[in-house]
């Protein structure tokens, strides 16, 4: 897949899955823009980019932050083609024990922060007639999991966003699809206990845990021109887990 010429934006890319897709669109030719809450984390995933990268530091909770993103994207390289919506938290907990402010935090980052991103890239989406934005949503906002409670209702409602947006902007030229990951090895799944990881992994059918270039193939296709007739649309990438 060739992005010459397209420039992508990838939030919460200063590690992990976010970083793998950020490298896979450079690797492919498109510019890309990425950013962080981490600092540090940004400053450093973008030393060492094949071809054109900034960094930046955003919270996506934050309006400002996330206008200052997009302005700094369309002033650096004239236009924002992708947007990946990849942000996100666990605060995993039994819902008895859930603090409200567990629950807010995830909500905001992994809800709240998709919209305000998505409500920022249209404007520029709707301009130029022409787009993708991808949201990285999970498994299980499609199952639901135990000790999840508030992660399954954001990556659920990550869903209705991607459905509502893509209603919205699809005579606009812009496509709107989410990726949903299984069991992909990240910090964010190191910090899983290992009773609860062996459990997902004993129910991956190809018997290995996805990695985040497995992701980053998912969200590439979406934002390729053969993914053009697709939109409003999740597609799992967990080895079979959720069959
Ligand atoms: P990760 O924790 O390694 O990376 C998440 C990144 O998001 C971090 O760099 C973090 O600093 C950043 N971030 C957090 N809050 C932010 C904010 N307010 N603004 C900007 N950036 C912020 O996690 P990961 O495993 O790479 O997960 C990436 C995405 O994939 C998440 O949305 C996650 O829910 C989703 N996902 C992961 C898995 C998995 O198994 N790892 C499965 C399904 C879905």
């Amino acid at each position: 897949m060739d992005f010459t010429d397209k420039v992508a934006v990838v939030t919460g890319s200063a590690r992990g899955i976010g970083l793998a897709i950020a490298r896979r669109f450079a690797e492919a030719g498109a510019a890309v823009v990425l950013c962080d809450i981490d600092e540090t984390g940004v400053r450093q995933a973008v030393e060492d980019f094949p071809g054109k990268a900034i960094g930046l530091t955003a919270d996506v909770t934050d309006a400002d932050d996330v206008a200052r993103l997009f302005d700094t994207a369309v002033r650096e390289f004239g236009r924002v083609d992708i947007v990946v919506n990849n942000a996100g938290i666990t605060r995993d907990t039994l819902m008895v024990r859930m603090d409200e402010k567990d629950w807010d935090r995830v909500l905001d980052i992994n809800l709240k922060g998709a919209f305000l991103v998505t409500k920022a890239a249209s404007r520029i989406l709707m301009r130029q007639r022409s787009g993708r934005i991808i949201n990285i949503s999970s498994i299980v906002g499609l199952t639901g999991n135990a000790g999840q409670a508030n992660y399954s209702a954001s990556k659920a409602g990550l869903i209705g966003l991607t459905k509502s947006a893509a209603k919205e902007l699809a005579t606009r030229g812009i496509t709107v699809n989410a990726v949903a990951p299984g069991f992909i090895e990240t910090e964010m799944t190191k910090a899983m206990p290992e009773a609860a990881r062996e459990e997902f992994l004993k129910r991956v059918l190809i018997s290995r845990p996805g990695t985040p270039d497995d992701v980053a193939s998912a969200v590439l296709f979406l934002a390729s021109d053969e993914a053009a007739y697709i939109t409003g649309q999740v597609l799992t990438v967990d080895g079979g887990l959720t069959v």
